[in-house]
């Protein structure tokens, strides 16, 4: 059963009520593996469902545009305070509605149209907003991207200087979706000052890494840093921008009036719960034990035959190259998910396949951790993703093992399911 209990919400309107509790029934069910995914606490969704949704306050805390900030604005100033004490930040901003609109508000703040910026390849592992040609931000703006070494699979940084000596953007964006190595940012930093760029560092899949001491923080070298506040974080669906003092006033006037209108309280108010529970100690020992899982789950999957991009991990995230499996990564993924197992379909480093279908599978431990599973449960969970992506035709075999996967989660409870 859902947690909190939904009988008003089943009682209104019984078919969605059906998909939620149905919903609640397959995230406790599966070995939950997208590396952007986690479980929120009960607290979390507990602000996420209140009152706070009715409320609509444009601008700032003491700034607002409405009347009736009493509540609202000190739930604001919470959770800004609580960021940066977790962060160690002179600045945040906690309206963005999520990762891709915090990440605009960074070309708004320090961009005009057809300026520059540098990021890292979709297909390397960057996000699509670090201007990808698909994206507004490489269409709207001279996008030139950085990749991955051939032979290690990791960035090149004398590639991302040369670049950016050439190139010479006003941005350079660090950080990305697929990166299974620790990055660099006082490397980074260093590029980005001899070409008088702005380096934002994009955290939304290792925040939760960087606030709990298991990834090196790229506060001090990056002037702005982008975070979505869902992923290993462990908060609501959202974002926050943090800066240094100097580019605070660029972002908070980007964000709004640049691109958004009434901030999302009841996201902002979760927002606050999660950072609450992240500075916790024992969010320390949650984010390296995320780690701990990778490791060990990476150190499986090479056991049974596996080729890992860059040979492994050093954060909460696996790249499996299937090429070797004689697999592609889309009937891997739609296996696995039948089995029991949830992952995402991914391209690797010059991945010879199409986006759609590419050669890779991604996979990620911030929710299983959540869940209460250790190192040792990985040789377990490996072997039931080789079993699957052998017998991926065989839908009875999947099923097999779709059953096993349901009897380890139910000996670990799931915020959200009673
Ligand atoms: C997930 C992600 C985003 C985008 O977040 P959305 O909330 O999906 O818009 C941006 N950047 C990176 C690196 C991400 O991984």
């Amino acid at each position: 059963m859902h947690e909190p209990a939904i009988p008003s919400l089943t009682g209104a309107d019984p078919e969605v009520a059906r998909l939620v509790q149905a919903e609640a029934r397959r995230q406790f069910e599966k070995v939950r593996l997208i590396a952007s995914e986690n479980y929120v606490s009960t607290a979390v969704l507990e602000a996420t469902g209140s009152v706070l949704t009715n409320k609509y306050s444009e601008g700032y805390a003491g700034r607002r545009y409405y009347e009736g900030q009493q509540v609202v604005d000190p739930v604001e100033e919470l959770a800004v305070a609580r960021a940066k004490a977790l962060f160690g930040a002179d600045h945040a901003n906690v309206q963005p509605y999520s990762g891709s609109p915090a990440n605009l508000a960074v070309y708004m703040a320090f961009l005009d149209p057809g300026d520059t910026v540098m990021g890292m390849a979709l297909p390397a592992g960057g996000h699509l907003t670090h201007g990808w040609g698909v994206s507004a931000t490489g269409k709207w703006f001279r996008s030139v991207q950085y990749g991955v070494r051939k032979d290690t699979g990791v960035v090149d940084l004398d590639e991302v200087r040369d670049l950016a000596r050439a190139e010479h953007p006003k941005v350079i964006f660090c950080g990305g979706t697929a990166i299974p190595r620790t990055i660099d940012f006082p490397a980074f930093a260093e590029i980005a000052d001899e070409v008088g760029a702005v380096l934002a560092a994009d955290i939304a899949h290792i925040a939760g890494l960087v606030a709990g001491g298991a990834h090196p923080s790229p506060v001090g070298h990056a002037q702005v840093i982008t975070t979505t506040t869902h992923k290993t974080l462990r908060g609501p669906r959202g974002a926050m921008i943090l800066t240094d003092a100097a580019h605070a006033k660029p972002i908070d006037k980007a964000v709004f009036p640049g691109l958004q209108g009434g901030p999302h309280n009841h996201t902002t108010a979760a927002i606050a719960v999660a950072l609450g529970e992240a500075l916790e100690p024992s969010f320390g020992l949650y984010a390296h034990a995320i780690v701990q899982n990778a490791r060990a789950l990476a150190v499986a999957l090479l056991d049974r035959g596996f080729d890992l991009v860059s040979g492994g991990t050093d954060n909460h995230l696996v790249l499996v190259d299937l090429t070797g499996k004689g697999i592609a990564g889309k009937p891997a993924a739609k296996a696995l998910d039948r089995a029991g197992i949830e992952a995402n379909y991914n391209t690797v480093p010059f991945d010879p396949r199409k986006p759609f279908d590419p050669s890779g599978v991604r996979l990620g431990t911030a929710a299983i951790t959540t869940r209460g599973l250790t190192a040792d449960h990985m040789p377990k969970i490996a072997e039931w993703i080789d079993r699957a992506v052998r017998v991926a035709d065989d839908g009875p075999e999947l099923d097999r093992i779709a059953a096993e996967v349901a009897d380890l989660m139910a000996g670990y409870p799931m915020p959200g399911w009673a």
